[in-house]
């Protein structure tokens, strides 16, 4: 007999094996007659597309879905058991190896809650060890204080540990492993992407007493949709599978997490996780000089945990201020859990902490845009000069992108998954729109910026952009090229672009282009609307908007 199938409960074993594959919806082809689910046959009376299909049932597990946590995670989809967020994937691992009153589940405080909690529900003993006094797990620490336990079967790490951040040492998640081969590791990895931790997950694959759980709600900002996972060998996936419920996944969720990991969505998602790990740390070192905060430790999540010197008073001022923290005193009796959160609201925790940390408001923004011909993620900071990022899928076009940015000195990240088996068309116009979308929005209310940019004359090709972030969009542009195309990129498209981001953005762009060589008179149009763009969206100090009208 299997180590799983000696370990899982008799009741679990006793279910009849779910076929995930043969319910799949792919095993039946797109045009199959569905009489089979007392579904209602109509469309679900919601306006737009929000509830597209909504009136079926979603797949026990979705195929689409199961291969997009595979790939995310290195690992094939087998091994993947997508469940309604990690926390239920908690529960039904307890549930399946769980007996009432007789099987343990071991835990090492202070850590995350919800693993006493469901095993309390399923009436599993819970074993509680210590962390050391700096929060960090001592693998001979547990392995002694565990080792008369012969029905403990899940043993949780939590790493990095919530609420501390603490990392757990992969060999020391391994030599816990080996030591106890009866023992079901389960390794939580709800925050690793903030931490330099490597994954267990492909080595969770091959082990069959180690399952690592991932989350898409703390580094893909889907915390609302509930999608998680755990990852195990194919027959602890099979095995798990047995006890979800019929269709534990909203057919919502399941799109809004497919549109979520589109590859073009991949590289703003890292300059998120990258922006919220150098807040943790700009935050830790403007915390360390509060008079309010004991110690700051800053670990591998997207929180930092505090100890505080009177949590009651803070608390009470907190709640005066609308800021709400997690009090942690099971950790330390000042203990405070502090997420990451945008600058704005950093900014009113650390206020409210006792730190002064001026600064002007962000000029951030990202666009998201999918039609059936391009899916686009942009994101733009106007007041950083990095990262520069751009992936049109038109290299020439990520050429011109980029000395915008750079000659604009703002920072942009563009990703784009377009029909280019058609042409580039689509794909360099649909990138300006999105691009235009995402300025719009970082600009704000537009005060106190200089509003108008002109660039002059550069190189032997002469181009010319004037623009003006009116909130008017008006575009006009002069002159011709012989070329058709410069790469894959078509030169009647350059007049498009600036047409598209003149609308997008709300702005008046006058473009005047004449020269000899193609390639130079487009980069030359490409650079100056940086330039232009330098001028317009430069903080000038203040807060006037710039118009007599008082509005743009
Ligand atoms: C937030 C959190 C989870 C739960 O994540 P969901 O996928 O939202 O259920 C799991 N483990 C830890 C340690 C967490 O902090």
């Amino acid at each position: 007999m299997s180590l799983l199938a000696r370990l899982a409960r008799p009741e679990i074993l006793a279910l009849p094996p779910v076929d995930i594959a043969a319910q799949a919806n792919e095993s039946f082809g797109p045009d199959a007659i569905k009489l089979d689910a007392n579904e209602n046959p109509y469309a679900p009376l919601v306006e737009g597309s929000l509830a597209d299909g909504v009136n079926r049932y979603p797949e026990p597990q979705p195929m689409a879905l199961r291969r997009a946590l595979a790939a995310l995670y290195g690992v094939a989809p087998d091994n993947v058991v997508a469940t309604r967020g990690a926390d239920d994937a908690i529960d039904i691992l307890i549930r399946t190896f769980c007996r009432l009153g007789i099987d343990a589940v071991s835990i090492c405080q202070p850590t995350f809650s919800a693993y006493a909690q469901f095993a309390r529900l399923q009436g599993a003993r819970v074993i509680e060890t210590r962390l050391t006094d700096s929060f960090d797990f001592d693998a001979d620490a547990f392995l002694a204080a565990v080792a008369g336990e012969a029905e403990l079967k899940l043993a949780f790490l939590c790493a990095p540990n919530n609420p501390t951040g603490n990392p757990v040492a992969a060999s020391d998640v391994l030599r816990v492993a080996d030591a106890r081969p009866d023992t079901i590791v389960v390794l939580d990895e709800a925050y690793i992407e903030f931490s330099e931790q490597p994954s267990l997950a492909a080595e969770a694959a091959r082990r069959d007493n180690l399952v690592v759980l991932r989350t898409l709600s703390k580094a893909y900002g889907l915390a609302g949709a509930r999608i998680g996972c755990a990852i195990g060998t194919g027959e602890l996936a099979a095995l798990i599978g047995r006890a979800l419920p019929p269709y534990p996944l909203p057919s919502l969720s399941i799109r809004a997490a497919l549109a979520s990991l589109a590859p073009s969505r991949r590289p703003i998602h890292e300059d998120r996780i990258a922006r919220i790990k150098a807040d943790r740390e700009r935050i830790a070192g403007l915390l360390a000089g509060s008079p309010l905060v004991r110690s700051v430790r800053s670990g591998g999540g997207n929180f930092l945990f505090l100890d505080v010197d009177d949590p009651a008073a803070l608390a009470a001022k907190l709640t005066a201020r609308g800021i709400r923290v997690r009090f942690r005193p099971n950790a330390v009796p000042g203990g405070l859990r502090l997420t990451i959160g945008t600058d704005a609201e950093n900014q009113a925790a650390l206020a409210a902490l006792g730190v002064a940390a001026g600064g002007r408001p962000s000029r951030r923004a990202t666009a998201a845009r999918d039609t059936k011909e391009t899916r686009i993620a942009v994101a733009v900071d106007l007041d950083a000069a990095a990262p520069r990022n751009i992936a049109t899928g038109v290299p020439f076009y990520d050429h011109m992108l980029d000395q915008v940015a750079a000659h604009g000195g703002f920072a942009l990240t563009l990703a784009c998954e377009g029909d280019l088996e058609i042409d580039a068309h689509h794909s360099i116009e649909d990138c300006a729109i999105a691009f235009g979308q995402a300025l719009r929005a970082a600009l704000g209310d537009r005060r106190g910026i200089g509003r108008f940019g002109f660039a002059l004359p550069m190189d032997e090709a002469e181009a010319q952009v004037l623009i003006d972030l009116s909130g008017r969009p008006f575009s006009r542009f002069e002159g011709d090229f012989a070329a058709s195309h410069i790469g894959a990129y078509p030169t009647e498209m350059t007049a498009h672009v600036f047409r598209s981001l003149a609308d997008t953005l709300g702005a008046a762009i006058h473009v005047k282009v004449s020269g000899e060589n193609d390639h130079h008179k487009t980069e030359a149009c490409f650079k100056a609307l940086g330039r232009a763009l330098r001028q317009a969206i430069a903080r000038e100090g203040g807060d006037a908007l710039p118009s007599t009208k008082g509005v743009l």
